[in-house]
């Protein structure tokens, strides 16, 4: 089996301060959670920022200080956020990709998501398929349901994604499918010979869809973004923790784990964009 890829996702755009006091809101927070769970073991931070009130925001001088703060430190992978919540425009969403991240998320398709809709129309995904490929970003597309692999697929026959694919199964969010092993044996079963995959179970069922990636020789994202509690009653205190549990169970299991150069050799990233982060033409 391929090296064990973790992503740190370590705020998202649904927690508050509420659900956790530990949750990092400002740009050096995010960036200093990112840099605790790369020294722990994680290859990939996927980045959403919020503003001084501590709601999402899609401004990209706040990802930008996230990003210079992060490469100040480390060379981690980072995967910049192009939802951002439910509300951003598709506008708002598509300029993310001005600062040409090594990855960017690709939410594959429209769905019910808790009490409200996440928009991910035809036109807008191919504009953001298009936008990538341009600028050589890595889309990691975001599979919260089986049928958008096949909408994602439909978009990459146009030419607009390129091979080797890599998927992230989002499994347990109230609108896509349950987290459940069969629901990732099926996702895992249903992607394109010669594709990469990681797997994300919300709440509690983070730790159960971790453990089956790492013995299915997927790979795995943790972090406060898919669940505040580190286990059941236990508020998480900070990312970090998550990324060590599984560097554990990656051991235990007999996986190893991958560097960010050796992720980067995995999804086969193209490296002309790590000199260009958070640089915008
Ligand atoms: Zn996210």
């Amino acid at each position: 089996m391929e090296k064990l890829i973790i992503t740190v996702a370590p705020n998202g755009a649904q927690a508050t301060r509420q659900h956790n006091p530990n949750l990092p809101l400002t740009p050096e927070e995010i960036a200093d959670s990112i840099y605790e769970s790369w020294k722990a073991g994680a290859a990939i931070g996927h980045v959403h920022v919020r503003d001084v009130m501590g709601e999402n925001t899609m401004d990209l001088s706040v990802y930008q200080e996230v990003i210079d703060r992060v490469q100040e430190k480390c060379d981690i992978i980072l995967n910049l956020t192009t939802a951002g919540g439910l509300e951003p425009t598709e506008e708002e969403r598509l300029r993310v990709c001005e600062l040409n991240p090594e990855m960017a998320t690709f939410d594959a398709g429209t769905m019910n998501f808790g009490s409200g809709v996440f928009y991910n129309t035809p036109d807008f995904l191919e504009r953001l398929a298009a936008e990538t490929q341009q600028r050589n970003i890595k889309p990691e597309i975001e599979a919260f349901d089986v049928g958008m692999i096949s909408n994602a697929m439909r978009i990459a026959k146009k030419g607009l994604i390129d091979e080797p694919f890599h998927f992230q199964f989002v499994l347990g969010v109230a609108g896509g499918m349950p987290a459940t092993p069969k629901n990732l044996m099926h996702m895992a079963e249903s992607i394109p010979a010669g594709s990469t995959w990681s797997a994300i179970g919300t709440s509690k069922d983070q730790l159960t869809i971790n453990t089956m990636s790492i013995l299915l020789g997927g790979h795995v994202r943790v972090g406060m973004e898919d669940s505040v509690y580190f286990r059941k009653g236990e508020l998480a205190e900070t990312n970090a923790q998550f990324v060590t549990r599984i560097v554990e169970l990656a051991q235990t299991l007999g996986r190893e784990i991958a560097t960010p150069d050796e992720a980067r050799e995995i999804l086969k990233l193209k490296t002309s964009n790590l000199n260009k982060v958070g640089r915008r033409a």
